[in-house]
């Protein structure tokens, strides 16, 4: 177990209302934010989605999240998946969402409201089969062994899976994801693979100051991006997602254009714990 997990209860469901205005006050702006920088991008309104990272965050403060207009959310760890899952499943039930639901399968008009549940961490093999019942999309896959091991997996409960290659733009060893250079030939193994749906790419801004650097990094992901698109190969026709920008990067990435950009510290404020 994580040693924050022992302090806080990430199953709780019930937070002051304090607390609630203050997290639907983070969720208003970080959607004028996007808008704003949409429009400055000269991109159409409503382009740019905004995932949730709610690590760290119990069920109550992430139901204040979506009451505010999250409609995406996204964890980093199997383990907190496993102990909010039940909590978030009924709760987002009650109004009228399906957590775990991608947001192409559409049935009917009374049919519940897809809201897609993605990993954005680092996920072991050991822990593929205790996210799979749940997440729509693993934002983390950056390697081909793993990839094989979710296809395998996904197969076996007779599902699809989404999956984002991972790609480390920046190069910085800290940080997961596959080399640049590396990202056209492994997104087309991948996309080869039974069991799983490429939906796009990710990966995690330069932790610098330097503008001009970060910017680089998101724009040589959607060159990639926009390379794949053009390759003719029919298994990467729906590798279109960007998933880039966080709180202190998120108009540089919507400028380069960012898809999906993930969003923890700015609605929900500073982590107690990593
Ligand atoms: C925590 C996290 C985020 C959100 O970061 P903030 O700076 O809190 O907005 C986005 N992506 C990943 C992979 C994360 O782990």
């Amino acid at each position: 177990m994580v040693a924050y997990m022992d302090h806080k209860n990430l199953a709780n469901e019930t937070i002051d209302e304090a607390r609630a205005s203050e997290i639907a006050d983070g969720v208003h702006r970080v959607l004028d934010g996007i808008a704003e920088a949409e429009a400055k991008a000269g991109r159409k309104a409503g382009e740019v989605r905004l995932l949730a990272a709610t690590k760290t965050r119990d069920v109550g403060e992430i139901m204040a999240a979506i009451d505010a207009g999250v409609r995406m959310i996204g964890e980093n760890r199997p383990q907190e998946v496993d102990v909010k899952v039940a909590g978030l499943t009924a709760r987002c039930a009650e109004r009228g969402f399906a957590l775990g639901t991608a947001a192409a399968g559409d049935a009917g008009d009374d049919a519940p409201t897809p809201l897609p549940f993605h990993l954005i961490g680092q996920l072991q093999s050991n822990k593929i089969n205790k996210v799979l019942p749940y997440v729509t999309t693993i934002e983390s896959v950056d390697n081909l062994s793993l990839a094989q091991k979710v296809s395998r997996r996904a197969e076996a409960r007779g599902i699809t899976v989404g999956v984002l290659l991972e790609v480390n733009e920046s190069g910085e060893e800290s940080k997961s994801g596959c080399a640049p250079d590396a990202a056209a030939d492994l997104a087309a193994a991948v996309a080869a693979l039974p069991g799983i749906r490429l939906e796009g790419l990710m990966t995690i801004g330069a932790h610098v100051h330097d503008e001009a650097t970060i910017r680089r990094g998101f724009a040589h992901l959607r060159e990639t991006r926009d390379a794949l698109l053009a390759s003719g190969d029919a298994a990467l026709a729906g590798c279109r997602e960007l998933s880039m920008g966080m709180t202190h990067d998120m108009a540089i990435a919507i400028d380069e254009g960012s898809t999906v950009v993930r969003v923890g510290t700015a609605i929900f404020g500073e982590r107690a714990f990593i």
